[in-house]
Formats: structure tokens, C-alpha cells, sequence
């Protein structure tokens, strides 16, 4: 899945020759139609290549056993999503990417100088709160160095 178009969350799916890239259709109609979105025109050097895209519409279980949830997060971008990981056990895991640049931006509810549409980007932020402060989720945010820096690396567990 890419979390959106900007180029640092696609720019290498061209390596990825065989895989199905799951994007939610506002993100990937907006990418396509330069101009089409104001303040949203992501570089097609980055994405479009001769890849499989398949265009999702809001929440998606990806292998529908809800183990793997795609969740809009629209905002940062037109159809931004995040990841929700589930195994059944302990609390889940969210890949918020650019929904959440870093922890302060959720504890703050301040918002990154780079979206697309405040009050939407504001409302994302909002339902990822939820998953990390009544759901007990683990938060993964996009852009943050300090938490970086304390993520366990592979082949540790992250939680
Ligand atoms: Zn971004």
C-alpha cells in the first residue's frame, strides 16, 4: 500500500515491479489529474510507472480476516491513508504515516505546515487519537526522529 503520493512515502515502488499498490481513489485520481486538486499535484516520475494500482474506497481489510486495515486518513493529502495491524492478542499497531508527522502533532493537536485540507487533516488526527488513547493502539507516526530513536530495529519486535 503507499500511504499517499508524496515522493518519500512512493518514490520506490518502481522496485516493486510485481507488487499491487493499494491507494485510495481520491489519492490516486487527484495524482493522475495534475491541477485537478489545488494544492496537490505529486510528481509522476514518482509513481506512475508500469505498476498495478488498485484504487480502494475508504476503509479496506486487506486480507479480510482484520488482521491488516487500510483507514482514511484524508488531509495531509486527498486520500492519505493509515495502517491498522491487528494480531489477536495485544493492542494493535497503527502506521499513521503523514496523518501524524510526529507524536507532538497528536498531543498538541498542532498541524504540519504540508496538508492538503486542514479541518479534514484535523479530523484524521482526531480518529488516530482515538486508536492510540481508548484503543491503546501504538501509534507509529510518520516524521518523527525522537521515536525513531527509540523503535526497536528488525528482526526485534517493534511492540
Ligand atoms: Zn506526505
Amino acid at each position: 500500500m503507499n500511504s499517499h503520493l508524496h515522493f518519500d512515502h512512493c518514490g520506490g515502488n518502481e522496485f516493486f515491479p510485481r507488487a499491487t499498490f493499494l491507494v485510495q481513489r481520491p489519492e490516486l485520481e487527484a495524482a493522475r489529474r495534475p491541477g485537478f486538486v489545488p494544492g496537490y499535484s505529486p510528481s509522476p516520475m514518482d509513481f506512475e510507472h508500469a505498476l498495478e494500482y488498485r484504487m480502494i474506497d475508504g476503509e479496506h481489510d486487506v486480507f479480510g480476516d482484520g488482521a491488516v486495515v487500510l483507514i482514511p486518513t484524508y488531509g495531509h493529502t486527498p486520500g492519505h491513508q493509515s495502517l491498522v495491524v491487528r494480531d489477536g492478542r495485544g493492542p494493535q499497531l497503527v502506521c499513521a504515516a503523514d496523518a501524524c508527522y510526529t507524536r507532538e502533532n497528536m498531543d498538541r493537536d498542532v498541524l504540519p505546515d504540508v496538508l492538503w485540507n486542514p479541518s479534514v487533516m484535523r479530523d484524521s488526527l482526531a480518529t488516530l487519537r482515538k486508536l492510540r488513547d481508548r484503543a491503546g493502539a501504538t501509534m507509529f507516526c510518520g516524521h518523527d526522529p525522537a521515536q525513531w530513536a527509540v523503535t526497536p530495529r528488525a528482526p526485534a519486535p517493534v511492540a
